[in-house]
């Protein structure tokens, strides 16, 4: 029996690839809008804790309170949210810490990894105009660093710094960017507790990560220097050392650091003024800087099956627009119809009856293969809600004379006839039309296109047909034709 119950048990160990042990977490500061770059890589870090089977934080760096409106941190639940990024355990507020951080640094002082430092403004501004003088860089030496406490100052401002080592180097051997080794005499005793007891990045980021029990620090590479710092802090507590996977910047398809210039929006405007679709984004921005071969279209299941550190390259990946746009037009192709109308419905600029709401999912279909994003689905949509008379652009002006509003009128005595008002029908009376004229059929379709849209392209001619209907089509006719 018992036998029996082991070998179960072993036919549910889990695979190699997973580990619950893994707990990651994105840390983003509420700035007023979620950052493709910084979406990029709290995906990472998502994906990471979702192929290991571990855990993925969230946690909301909103010490600024001056930038941290709920208007600001809304704008990164929605974001994360839109693209699908769910998360294990409530998110964290920095902002509520304060006291765990002071706590923390109280520690540290007793453990001699940290000292309060009285040096004044003027003190420390003589002390780098001092290094400057002598042309060499300036490092901080506070005479508070080994002075015996019972020698401060009573009742005077202070900051707490961290007793960073000078001896010797520290090392990261980390999961992007490989063994980084920096020599400890470039590390400073940064601050940690500012004079009005506030306390800083740096700290806080620490305490929280070792509270949180995160495993696994997947950020952005701007913040690979802090790693060193940030890492005296945890030496100083005796605490477990994370993992550190350092993710390259996106820069812009000229190489520079990746701007609005180039694109570099919001994840809320790619959705609202571009009509991204969160799976083209989600897929776009996993490719950027990752690859599992020549994949390109990747679906988030498996994505999450193939996620690894190790196939995130080294160099910043270049954002390139035109692929967003291709992934987006594929996964529009893709899309139920009837979500993609939902989508479309707010771009019309009138909300639309129950009927015209259906009108426009029939209309996907045949306007869906053309269509790069949202907007571009709406402004193809869009003839089919417009009011008689059509107003012509130029281009269907032109369509408009000559012979055309003859045509128009025999057009519209053979399109009167048809009894069942299928593509299939109307196609043989459109054919008739012409080879009675003498014509070729695109010479009909046009200004037929033109009388029923206003412009020069629309979808197939018969689909137009079918999706206005016997009476709105054959009203249009009837005002462009002789
Ligand atoms: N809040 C920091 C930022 O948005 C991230 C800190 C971190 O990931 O350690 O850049």
């Amino acid at each position: 029996m018992s036998a029996t119950t082991e070998t179960g048990a072993a036919n549910r160990a889990p695979t190699p690839a997973t580990n619950p042990a893994v707990v990651t977490r994105f840390a983003p500061s509420p700035t007023g809008y979620l950052h493709i770059g910084n979406a990029r890589t709290g995906m990472f870090a998502w994906l990471y804790a979702r192929h290991y089977g571990g855990k993925a934080l969230l946690r909301i760096e909103d010490t600024d309170k001056a930038r941290s409106t709920s208007e600001a941190i809304d704008v990164i639940f929605d974001g994360l949210n839109w693209l699908g990024l769910d998360w294990d355990e409530e998110p964290v507020f920095q902002s509520t810490r304060a006291g765990r951080h002071a706590e923390v640094v109280e520690e540290l002082i007793a453990r001699g990894g940290a000292y309060r430092c009285y040096m004044t403004q003027d003190e420390l501004a003589a002390a780098r105009a001092a290094a400057e003088a002598e042309r060499r860089p300036f490092r901080l030496n506070s005479p508070w660093r080994d002075a015996d406490p019972a020698t401060a100052p009573e009742g005077q401002p202070f900051v707490v710094r961290v007793k960073a080592e000078r001896e010797g180097e520290t090392v990261i051997e980390d999961l992007v960017q490989g063994r980084v080794t920096v020599a400890n005499a470039e590390l400073d005793d940064m601050v940690l507790l500012r004079s009005d007891g506030t306390p800083t990045y740096m700290l806080a980021v620490v305490v929280d990560d070792h509270d949180m029990g995160v495993t696994h620090v997947i950020r952005g590479d701007d913040h690979l220097n802090n790693a060193f710092r940030q890492l005296s802090i945890i030496r100083a507590m005796g605490w477990a050392e994370p993992v550190y996977a350092h993710i390259p910047l996106i820069h812009g398809g000229d190489g520079g650091k990746l701007s609005k210039r180039h694109g570099a929006l919001g994840v809320d405007q790619y959705r609202d003024q571009l009509g991204i679709l969160p799976e083209a984004l989600f897929n776009y921005l996993l490719r950027l800087g990752w690859g599992h071969g020549d994949d390109e279209i990747i679906s988030r299941e498996q994505a999450i099956e193939w996620f690894d550190l190790d196939g995130v390259g080294k160099s910043p990946a270049r954002f390139d627009t035109k692929k967003l746009e291709n992934l987006n037009g594929h996964y529009i192709r893709s899309a139920d119809d009837s979500r993609l109308a939902d989508l479309v419905a707010p771009h019309l600029g009138f909300e639309p009856t129950v009927e015209r709401r259906d009108l426009l999912r029939r209309s996907m279909a045949s306007l869906k293969p053309r269509a790069a994003n949202i907007l571009e689905l709406a402004d193809g949509a869009a003839f089919l809600f417009r009011t008689r008379p059509l107003e012509m652009d130029a281009a269907a002006a032109a369509l408009l004379e000559g012979d055309a509003p003859a045509l128009l009128a025999r057009l519209h005595a053979a399109l009167d006839a048809v009894d069942d008002w299928d593509t299939e029908a109307l196609e043989t009376a459109v054919r008739e039309v012409a080879e009675a004229a003498g014509v070729k059929l695109g010479a009909v379709a046009q200004p037929l296109r033109a009388a029923l849209v206003g412009r020069k392209t629309s979808p197939g001619i018969f689909d137009v047909l079918e999706l206005l209907g016997r009476d709105e089509s054959l009203g249009r006719i009837a005002d462009q034709m002789a």
